[in-house]
Formats: C-alpha cells, sequence, structure tokens
C-alpha cells in the first residue's frame, strides 16, 4: 500500500510503522508514532514561537510562503517523486492535483493576506458616538490533521491559510502517507520559517487524537465521517472551534438538454480521477430518459478506453491499501446479487499488478444498494435513469451526505434554479466537482459531510478571532444610559424607540 504495517518493537518507546509502496508493495519507509507526550511538547514550543511569527506581520510572513512557492517549482521533480512513491498515482495527476494547487495557494495567500486580515472600519448604524474596528486576531496555534487521498495538498492549503493568518501550527498526516507531509515540514524549514511556528507529527489515531486534546486553538479536520465525529465530538469537549472536512456520495445530474458528449467525459473524469479516491468524486448518475442512452454509450466507451499503469503514461493509478479494495467489491457484488448489470469492469485489474480495481459502469441500480448510500472511494460510476430534472434532484438529496455536485445543462437560468435545490456544499455545472479548486470558492460539506467552511477569505479569516474594536467618538462626560436611572430618562428611551422603528423616516434612517 501506501501499505501499513505495525513493525515488532519500539524506537524511544514510539511504536513503528512501515510504509510500503501501493504498486510494488516493497517497503518506502517507516515512521514513529509520536506519543501524546510528543504532541503536548510540540503544541508547547509552538505557542513559545506564535509571537513572533505574528509580529512579522502579514507582509513578513508572505515572503516566506513565496520562498516556499519558489522551492516547489524548482524542486517540483523531487515532490512528485515523493507523492508517486507513496500514492502510486501518474505523474500528471499528481501534478494537477497536488503541485499545481499548492503553488496557487502559496501564492494566493501569500499575496492576499494582507489585505483580507487587514482592519476594517464598519459604519455604524445606530450607535453613531461609536467607531467600530473589526480586527483579525491569529488564534495561537492550530492543529492540522489530515487524509492521504490528497496528501500533499490537503496538508500544506490549511497550513498555509493558518500560518499566513499569524498562527502556529501542528500537522498530523495520515499514517498511510506520510512522506508528503514530511515534506511540507522541509519546505518550510528550508525557506526560512522560524523554529517550531510550524511541526509536522507523524503517527496515526493516537497522535490524531492527542493533538486534539493537547490544548491547541483550533482543530482543522479532514478525513472520513466516523473520525470527524469522534474529532467534532472531542472539540466540543474542549470547547474549541473546529472545520471539519468529511466524506461525500456526490451526484451528477444530466438534464435532457446536456451535451451528452461533454457530459459522458466529465462523468468519467469525475468518477475514476485518483481512481476514485476524491472526496468530491462522482459517485451517483442521474440522467435524464432523453438522453440516457447516448449518455451511458459514450460513458462505457470512455471507461473502456482508460489505461490502468503504474509507470509512463497511465489515467488510472492502484488503490492506497487493501481496505479501500474490500469496500469496493463488497459494494460491486452487493449491487450485482440486488439486480444492478455490469457495463465496464466489475472486478481487480490483475494485469497491473499492485491493488487496482477496474474503472466501472453500473446500471439498473437502487437507492437499496450500498453503491448508492454509502462513499465508495474507488472508481466505481453507477448510473440511474431519471423521468425528469425533478425526479433526479429528489435522488440526488436522497442521502445523508452534501459534499458536493455537479449539473449538466445547456440552460443557465436552469442551472441555477436546480443547484439551489440540491442540498451541498457547493455545485459546478457543467463540469465535475472542482470547487476544492476555486480557491475563492467556500467549501465545506452539509449534513455528514462537514461542519464549517474552508478557503478563500472566508476561509483564512476562519484561522482568526475577529476582534471587534468599539471606540467612543466624542468622550462625553457620560452616556445617557448610565447611572442614575430615573423615570424621565425611561420615557425618552421610549419616546425614541417609537421615532426610530415606528416613523418611516426612522426606519429609512436605520
Ligand atoms: P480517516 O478519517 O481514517 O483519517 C484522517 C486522519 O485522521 C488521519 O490522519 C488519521 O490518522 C487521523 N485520525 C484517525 N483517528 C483519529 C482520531 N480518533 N482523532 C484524531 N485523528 C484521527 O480518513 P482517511 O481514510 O485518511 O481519508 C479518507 C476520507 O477523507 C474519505 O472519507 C474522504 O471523503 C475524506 N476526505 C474529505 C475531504 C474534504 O475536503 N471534505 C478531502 C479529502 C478526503
Amino acid at each position: 500500500m501506501a501499505i501499513v504495517q505495525t513493525v515488532e518493537g519500539t524506537s524511544g518507546g514510539r511504536r513503528r510503522m512501515r510504509i510500503a509502496n501501493p504498486v510494488t508493495a516493497e517497503p518506502i519507509g517507516e515512521l514513529a508514532v509520536a506519543t501524546a507526550e510528543d504532541v503536548r511538547a510540540a503544541v508547547a514550543r509552538a505557542r513559545l514561537a506564535q509571537p513572533g511569527w505574528e509580529a512579522l506581520g502579514a507582509r513578513g510572513r508572505a515572503t516566506i510562503v513565496k520562498r516556499v512557492l519558489e522551492l516547489v517549482l524548482e524542486r517540483q521533480e523531487h515532490v512528485i517523486d515523493v507523492i508517486v512513491r507513496e500514492t502510486g498515482r501518474s505523474r500528471f495527476e499528481t501534478i494537477m492535483m497536488e503541485i499545481f494547487p499548492a503553488c496557487d495557494s502559496l501564492s494566493y495567500y501569500a499575496k492576499h493576506a494582507e489585505k483580507v486580515l487587514a482592519d476594517r472600519a464598519v459604519p455604524m448604524h445606530l450607535l453613531r458616538t461609536k467607531k467600530l474596528i473589526v480586527t483579525y486576531r491569529p488564534l495561537g496555534v492550530v492543529g492540522i490533521i489530515t487524509p492521504w487521498n490528497g496528501p500533499f495538498i490537503l496538508s500544506l492549503n490549511p497550513t498555509v491559510q493558518a500560518l499566513m493568518a499569524g498562527n502556529a501550527v501542528v500537522v498530523k498526516p495520515s499514517e498511510v502517507t506520510p512522506f508528503s507531509g514530511r515534506l511540507v515540514g522541509e519546505l518550510f524549514r528550508e525557506a526560512g520559517l522560524p523554529p517550531d511556528v510550524l511541526t509536522i507529527l507523524e503517527g496515526d489515531g493516537e497522535t490524531g487524537t492527542a493533538l486534539v486534546d493537547a490544548g491547541v486553538d483550533k482543530i482543522s479536520f479532514t478525513g472520513s465521517v466516523r473520525t470527524g465525529r469522534k474529532v467534532g465530538e472531542a472539540c466540543g469537549r474542549n470547547l474549541i472551534p473546529c472545520t471539519l472536512e468529511l466524506g461525500g456520495k456526490d451526484p451528477m445530474v444530466v438534464c435532457g438538454d446536456a451535451d451528452p458528449s461533454r457530459a459522458a467525459r466529465g462523468a468519467v473524469f469525475g468518477a475514476f480521477m485518483n481512481a476514485g479516491q476524491f472526496c468530491c468524486s462522482t459517485e451517483r448518475v442521474y440522467v435524464v430518459d432523453a438522453i440516457a442512452d447516448e449518455f451511458t454509450r459514450l460513458v462505457v466507451e470512455e471507461t473502456k478506453a482508460l489505461k490502468l499503469g503504474t509507470v509512463g503514461e497511465f489515467d488510472i493509478g492502484p488503490m492506497i491499501w487493501p481496505k479501500q479494495l474490500e469496500t469496493i467489491e463488497r459494494h460491486v457484488a452487493d449491487a450485482i446479487a440486488k439486480g444492478a448489470h455490469v457495463l465496464a469492469g466489475g472486478k481487480r485489474a490483475t494485469t497491473v499488478g499492485g491493488l487496482f480495481y477496474e474503472p466501472t459502469v453500473l446500471v439498473d441500480v437502487t437507492h437499496d444498494m450500498a453503491v448508492m448510500r454509502e462513499e465508495t472511494f474507488g472508481p466505481i460510476l453507477p448510473i440511474v435513469r431519471v423521468r425528469d430534472e425533478n425526479e433526479a434532484i429528489r435522488l440526488a438529496n436522497d442521502t445523508t451526505y452534501g459534499l458536493s455536485s455537479n449539473l449538466w445543462t445547456r440552460d443557465e437560468d436552469k442551472a441555477i434554479r436546480l443547484s439551489k435545490q440540491l442540498c451541498s456544499g457547493s455545485v459546478c455545472v457543467n463540469d465535475s466537482s472542482i470547487t476544492y479548486g476555486a480557491i475563492e470558492a467556500p467549501f465545506g460539506g452539509r449534513r455528514t459531510s462537514g461542519v464549517g467552511q474552508v478557503n478563500g477569505e472566508a476561509g483564512m479569516r476562519g484561522y482568526c478571532f475577529a476582534q471587534p474594536i468599539l471606540l467612543d467618538r466624542f468622550q462625553a462626560k457620560q452616556e445617557y444610559v448610565w447611572y442614575p436611572y430615573t423615570a424621565a430618562k425611561a420615557k425618552t428611551l421610549q419616546r425614541a424607540m417609537r421615532w426610530i422603528w415606528g416613523t418611516p423616516l426612522g426606519r429609512w434612517l436605520m
């Protein structure tokens, strides 16, 4: 995998884990699981380092982040090598999914932080003797816990935002792909980030649990619903804010007026990118009867043309670990047992070795099948033929998830109307779900797909506390509402209320 095995014995009292390549199963390295004591020590060091980092100001911090960008560009072959070695995916996909968005994140937040986090004067509608300034103060120390399916970008992107907001950061990358997370730390160190402002702690759930309980000021978690629930509960107990970016079962809605060729290609890319191991991958398709035959034929044709591989030019890489293959096999077997038909794929791919599953198209699927209800996180594309768009929207919303969706039509007004009917964190129209890559867009899930939103201006401000500073403008001897309380003052206040909210002029002024 990044096949993870617990190795016999410990190193300095820490459990050791061995990581293997998902294609060759050869060991590619080991990690020592950071203990609760390691985590507490890292958070304590981060807390001491944070004020100095904050004092640099957004412009000073941006200098270091821009240097990281230069390093990523200079060292991109090495960065790609590290990610490919532990994920097995193609170089193109690694550049597209990880390196390109990493460069964008580093550049965007370095460039915009000063403006986004600047003090804001807010005009007062009522208390006109006051002046309001909203300032954005860093929270302090932010804990970031990340998954294996985008091991570099999902560790780097929240880290950049939290750092640019003036926080110190402790990151716990996935134990399945620890080396990409380690690389993020190395790049920042080399770029001149002061010691202890960023610590990468390697480990598994034990380390993650300890981080949530280590006295940090916020947790940014990306991972499964199951773990997210535990993290959310612990954050509630500790009374700290968190964002939870969790799993999905993203629907694709294809309207009768959609371009069937573009929609079919988009479906294939949306479902099979990263071998389906993408939080926003298309996991269910609802296509309107009028174009269902042509759409399905094209999807099958495109799917059969995909190339599985391990080196050179190929489209589909391996599953990250055996657990993932087992889930896929269970979903496909359950669907077939309940009446689904396989139009492409449908089994493990034996010709390439490693943990491969053939890109699979299923039809005659229904919502009583696991493949339509649970996150598969694999290269499976189930297609449902529906009467009309209303039925498509109803079925798309028939889920406990709500991460993202994609909708295909030539009519923009209809696209916006139907998008608003989808219970979904975001909607992409005439493209697969790529919102995470659109930095300006707030990104997050509804229902069990998450809590809070990340990215963009609001995402970066989410690593701050918005502190209002209310200044009195005239400093009169005393305020009207201060002591003494008198009946005459009560009458005046009541008269004022009647004028302010009881007359057209008063209401207009408010
Ligand atoms: P996971 O929940 O198993 O693990 C995620 C991280 O949490 C890992 O670093 C893990 O070590 C750590 N962890 C495990 N137990 C913990 C605990 N009790 N307390 C704190 N941390 C703990 O998820 P995964 O299998 O690594 O990732 C795949 C999942 O992530 C999929 O469901 C996918 O949809 C989701 N995901 C969501 C997004 C998003 O932005 N919404 C992005 C990528 C992946």
